[in-house]
């Protein structure tokens, strides 16, 4: 029915032998992956994190504690519990003496009885002076002793899922793999030494005798990079391809919306704004990257570059990630701009929205400011001469290039809070030119950062109480991040009770499972001040600007990633006083965690910041993917394997140069990999030329 050789692996988990909805939830919340996981894929694409060692075969006399080893064993005897706290004790012996295996869940009384041959494997341990093991990871009869592995992959886990599960499945869906033709240049591949992806894959997933070689996960690392460079250049391509067009409009309206705006700009916001007028006058057309810290300015510049799209006839659209910020750059936009400025999300509905359409369609609309409602299919535009993109980490590759295929000649304009890595510009943007922001508006005080235990609570409330009685407004920020949210909003919740009893009905709430009409009310009574005290879970990450908010309050700081933090304290030091960021962590946290939070209470360098975050728990956080659930990198490490993403991106363009339509026999076998790691969208850019 269906030819693709690739589909039994987009199968779900659920329809392998032994797989039922329970543990492949359980599989899809280790293994994460694209389309929210839970396919065969992605238990394929979940990589060891490292090896456990099974081969040592030591006699019982010369097992050492601490070690993971595999004893070949006769049962004594079974020492039943005497009462129901007690584990099981089964004695078992070689020819150099006895041990003991402990079980605290007995079930296999039968599979072991005395005289049984056994083979055990698990972690030995010394206990009142005997050879034990807990809870055998591995115990089989001496006639299946081939089904003890000698190499073990350990795979991260979840609570409840089992190794064997994992590796069950794994076992099952490779034999799904077909061999699929080779997609790397054949000198690379030479001088690489690399076998097939196949082979790759089952040799890191399912090895014999040893750990796999290093090659073998560069091989799968650069197959994803690979995949992801090809996707971007080629939709790169297909926006490029466009010439764009001059916008060289007047700058009266730009000399109206400054006086209004009331502030200078600064001189960092100037030059940058001069970058983009260079672009936006050039018939070239523009794909720009704006960098700027928390705080830096953009939306100013963004304001002012859309006016010079319309003062020169043309529409200018800014797309933000939520419907919180899209109304929040709608009420900026419509304070400065001397010129109409519509809103358009997903919570426009009817009458009103397609009143909307027509006249973004028409042309008498310049200017809109919405959700990713602004790129969809239905809405089309007279004449879209500027897209800007604000925080688009949170959006796809592709979709915010697609942004830039709305109209003929559009530019556009990314703006980017997080500073990205050297080594994620690549993947994530390819060959964008980059303007940065590297001023902060002047009469900005320093945010103080300061670190505090949980059990210093008391002198925490303290604190705010003294900064809510001198007129500060406080953010209270709780994590989501448990399995449930409903767990996460009932301990946010609980908070609110709390604070509530000690500071009255100056507090709010806001989080992600309101209303937004709900959740907008409570954020307009924070900015109009009604609320002091804010409490959120992280809907308020992004964007939200209210001056008067000056100390933070951030509880399980250790939960976020370095960068988020960084962009949640650049809610406050927006105005002229000092501000304050308390980072509220457990008593307990680790050495790792310690340093991270202690680098953050010592800089405000964004990038120091990114870098050492990227450092420490790899890109995926850095931008934020994880909070976004877009899929970050699943076989490659960006840290070890970065020289492998330059190449890469050399083999793509190269690639893309000789044979643009991927035509060729390695084009072919290319389109299958674009395939296996769902690039698929890049893949219609060929189709429709
Ligand atoms: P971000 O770069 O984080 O998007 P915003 O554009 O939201 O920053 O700007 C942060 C705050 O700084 C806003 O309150 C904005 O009005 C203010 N601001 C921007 N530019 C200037 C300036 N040149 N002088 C004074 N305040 C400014
Ligand atoms: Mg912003």
């Amino acid at each position: 029915m269906d030819s693709n050789p690739l589909s039994p692996l987009f199968a779900p988990l659920t329809s392998l032998r032994g797989i039922g909805p329970a543990v492949a939830k359980l599989i899809a919340r280790a293994a994460g992956g694209g389309n929210g996981g839970g396919r065969i894929i992605d238990l394929l694409f979940h990589m060891p994190e490292s090896y456990l060692d099974r081969s040592a075969r030591p006699t019982i006399r010369d097992a050492r504690a601490g070690t993971v080893a595999t004893l070949a064993v006769e049962v004594v005897r079974h020492e039943r519990p005497a009462h129901s706290r007690q584990p099981w004790r089964i004695v078992v012996r070689d020819a150099t003496g006895t041990a003991e295996l402990v079980f605290f869940r007995f079930t296999r009384e039968a599979q072991m009885p005395p005289g049984a041959q056994l083979l055990v494997s698990g972690k030995i341990e010394m206990f009142n002076g005997k050879v034990t093991i807990a809870h055998p990871e591995h115990l089989v009869s001496a006639a299946e002793a081939s089904r003890v592995p000698a190499i073990e992959p350990v795979w991260p886990l979840t609570a409840g899922l089992w190794p064997r599960q994992v590796a069950a499945g794994i076992a099952q869906g490779m034999e799904r793999l077909v061999d699929l033709p080779e997609w790397h240049d054949p000198v690379l591949m030479r001088r690489e030494k690399w076998p097939s992806f196949r082979e790759a894959l089952r040799a890191v997933q399912m090895p014999e005798t040893a750990a796999p070689h290093k090659r073998m996960r560069a091989r799968l690392a650069y197959d994803e990079f690979l995949a992801g460079q090809v996707a971007l250049a080629l939709v790169r391509g297909r926006v490029r391809a466009r010439i764009g067009r001059a916008l060289t409009g007047g700058t009266e309206l730009r000399a109206t919306a400054l006086e209004r705006f009331g502030f200078t700009p600064t001189a960092s916001q100037i030059k940058v704004l001069a970058e983009i007028d260079a672009d936006l006058c050039s018939d070239r057309r523009m794909l720009r990257l704006l960098q700027g810290d928390v705080g830096s300015g953009k939306t100013l510049v963004a304001a002012l570059a859309m006016l010079r799209a319309v003062e020169s006839g043309a529409q200018a659209a800014l797309m933000a990630p939520t419907e919180v910020l899209a109304k929040q750059h709608h009420r900026t936009l419509s304070r400065i701009l001397p010129v109409p400025v519509a809103l358009l999300t997903g919570s426009v509905k009817g009458r009103e929205r397609s009143k909307l359409l027509r006249a973004l369609k028409d042309g008498s609309l310049p200017m809109i400011v919405g959700t990713h409602a602004l790129f969809q299919e239905a809405v089309e535009y007279k004449d879209l001469g500027l897209a800007v993109i604000d925080e688009q980490h949170r959006f796809g590759v592709t979709q915010r290039l697609l942004m830039g295929a709305k109209g003929q000649h559009t530019d556009v304009l990314v703006m980017t809070a997080t500073p990205i890595p050297r080594t994620l510009v690549l993947t994530q943007w390819g060959e964008m030119d980059v303007s940065r922001l590297t001023e902060k508006p002047a009469g900005r005080q320093p945010i103080r950062t300061t670190l505090h235990s949980f059990a210093t609570m008391p002198d925490v409330l303290e604190g705010v109480a003294r900064k809510l009685d001198e007129g500060a407004q406080v953010y209270w920020v709780c994590p989501l991040v448990a399995e449930s949210e409903l767990i996460d909003l009932a301990a946010a919740e609980e908070r609110v009770t709390e604070l509530r009893m000690r500071f009255g009905d100056r507090v709010g709430i806001v989080h992600g499972q309101q209303s937004p009409e709900v959740r907008d009310a409570a954020l307009a009574a924070f900015a109009a001040g009604t609320i002091r005290l804010l409490v959120a879970t992280t809907v308020i990450e992004v964007g939200v600007d209210v001056t008067r908010a000056s100390v933070m309050v951030i509880e399980h700081a250790e939960r976020f990633g370095l960068a988020q933090l960084h962009q949640l304290r650049g809610r406050v030091g927006r105005g002229a006083d000092a501000s304050f960021c308390l980072l509220l962590h457990e008593d307990w946290v680790n050495e790792t965690a310690r340093r991270r939070l202690t680098l953050l209470r010592d800089t405000d360098d964004g990038f120091l910041i990114a870098d050492e975050d990227f450092r420490l728990r790899g890109g995926g956080d850095v931008l934020g993917t994880r909070q976004a659930g877009a899929p970050g990198f699943r076989l490659a490490d960006p840290v070890e394997h970065e020289g492998l993403l330059e190449m890469a991106h050399r083999d793509a363009a190269v690639l893309l140069l000789r044979d643009p339509g991927l035509t060729s026999d390695r084009g072919r076998a290319i389109r299958w990999l674009l395939r296996l790691f769902e690039r698929t969208e890049a893949m219609k850019t060929l189709a429709s030329g």
